[in-house]
């Protein structure tokens, strides 16, 4: 490869989504000598409906603001477009939307200003452990082939990961939710309110975000292989938002989600981000994890790399920690919630509590363990 700094790095980051980004970010920041390489051309396009809750600002040093479309304030719930519940959400937990062509394209740009190599176009074809080093093979943007040497790596190459199989981690068998996403530009009605409907998509739920311009709109299913029969969603969605049935243009993807506590290292290597299986099994959220993950896994490999040889398993006991021990619990709460959703709707979404503790959920003010043990509580007492 040619370009400043050469084959070598102290760390190659691959993957420049969020987790990637983040991760390069943070390593750069604290001296490292750090290569970032992404396949796509950026800015790139990435089928997300980009909502985000405001807390993540406090793992970055800088103002994300400028990735932000817009600042959602309240949220509305439905059950096939009727019965609906309205809820401001309150104002210490808000929750953002960013356009992801934006965001991943700022936090690379914050990685390159604070020293990172940034290489687009780039893919990373495999990566095999020689000595004391790893050895990265990518195709240059000429089609070119090389080797590339680092310390250490960071894989954070997203939902369809090729490369934590091979080389023993995350889950054996991902687990994998359904998704369509549809952009349509035209009039939004409140820009202020995202929308959730939970009985338009069997297993699963979708979603419209308001935007500049027009709305993400999402569709996915959680349990099981269901098909998400999306056109026929789309024709009563759409229409319910003032579009004709058939605007915007369908996207179709698979999400990884979370399916159990795996291991997320190994010898100079970590996981982050969708690679590492820690999107939300009941609300699809994944940027803040692959944020936070991003930024855990940049501090390990940091104090690894000046020599605490058990930094990496920390990294692996932290996301356990800080994420893994709420989505155990989210995950047996989809399972019930997308078998039975009516009854969920009704006992669980139209709660007057419910929007604030969504809210919590989404900011991490709250985990899925808090709800279960309340959950828990309430039965316990109505049975007593
Ligand atoms: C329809 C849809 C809607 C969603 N909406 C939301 C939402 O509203 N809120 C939310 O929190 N989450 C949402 N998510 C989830 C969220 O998009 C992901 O969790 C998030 O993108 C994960 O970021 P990441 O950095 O791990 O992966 P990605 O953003 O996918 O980045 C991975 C990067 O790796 C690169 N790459 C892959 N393989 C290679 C390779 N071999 N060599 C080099 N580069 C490679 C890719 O080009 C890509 O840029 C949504 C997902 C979908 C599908």
């Amino acid at each position: 490869m040619t370009g400043p700094g050469g084959s070598r790095a102290e760390v190659i980051v691959v993957g420049a989504g969020a987790a990637g980004a983040a991760a390069a970010f943070h390593l750069a920041s604290r001296g490292r000598d750090v290569l970032l390489l992404d396949g796509a051309t950026f800015p790139r396009a990435k089928p997300c409906g980009g909502g985000m809750a405001a807390s993540v600002q406090q793992l970055f040093p800088f103002d994300l603001r400028p990735a932000v479309d817009t600042v959602i304030r309240r949220v509305c719930f439905t059950w096939a477009l009727e019965d609906p519940v309205q809820a401001e959400l309150p104002g210490d937990a808000p929750f953002w939307i960013v356009r992801r062509s934006l965001l991943d394209s700022f936090l690379s740009e914050q990685a390159v200003a604070a020293g990172a190599r940034f290489h687009p176009r780039t893919w990373v074809e495999r990566i095999a452990r020689r000595e004391r080093s790893w050895v990265v093979a990518i195709r240059a943007p000429d089609g070119a082939t090389a080797n590339l040497e680092s310390v250490a790596v960071v894989v954070a190459d997203g939902s369809e990961s090729r490369l934590a199989g091979p080389l023993g981690l995350g889950p054996r068998q991902p687990r994998y939710a359904s998704t369509v996403s549809v952009e349509v530009d035209g009039p939004v009605e409140d820009p202020a309110a995202a929308r959730f409907d939970f009985g338009l998509v069997r297993h699963g739920f979708c979603w419209a975000f308001p935007r500049h311009g027009g709305y993400s709109i999402g569709l996915g299913t959680f349990i099981g292989r269901e098909d998400l029969a999306a056109e026929a969603v789309l024709a009563r969605l759409l229409p319910s938002l003032g579009f004709p049935a058939e605007a915007g243009l369908r996207t179709t993807g698979r999400l990884r989600i979370w399916d159990g506590h795996h291991p997320l290292h190994g010898d100079g290597l970590v996981l982050a981000g969708d690679a590492a299986s820690l999107c939300d099994p009941f609300l699809a959220e994944g940027l803040r994890p692959a944020l936070l993950s991003g930024c855990r896994a940049a501090t390990a490999v940091d104090h690894w790399l000046s020599g605490e040889a058990l930094a990496l398993e920390g990294y692996t006991a932290t996301m356990r920690q800080e994420w893994g021990e709420s989505m155990a619990w989210g995950r047996r709460m989809a399972q019930v919630f997308y078998r039975l959703p009516k009854v969920g709707y009704q006992l669980g979404v139209k709660r007057p509590t419910a929007p604030r503790r969504i809210a919590q959920i989404l900011s991490g003010e709250m985990g899925y363990g808090d709800i279960a043990q309340r959950v828990i509580r309430r039965l316990l007492f109505q049975r007593g």
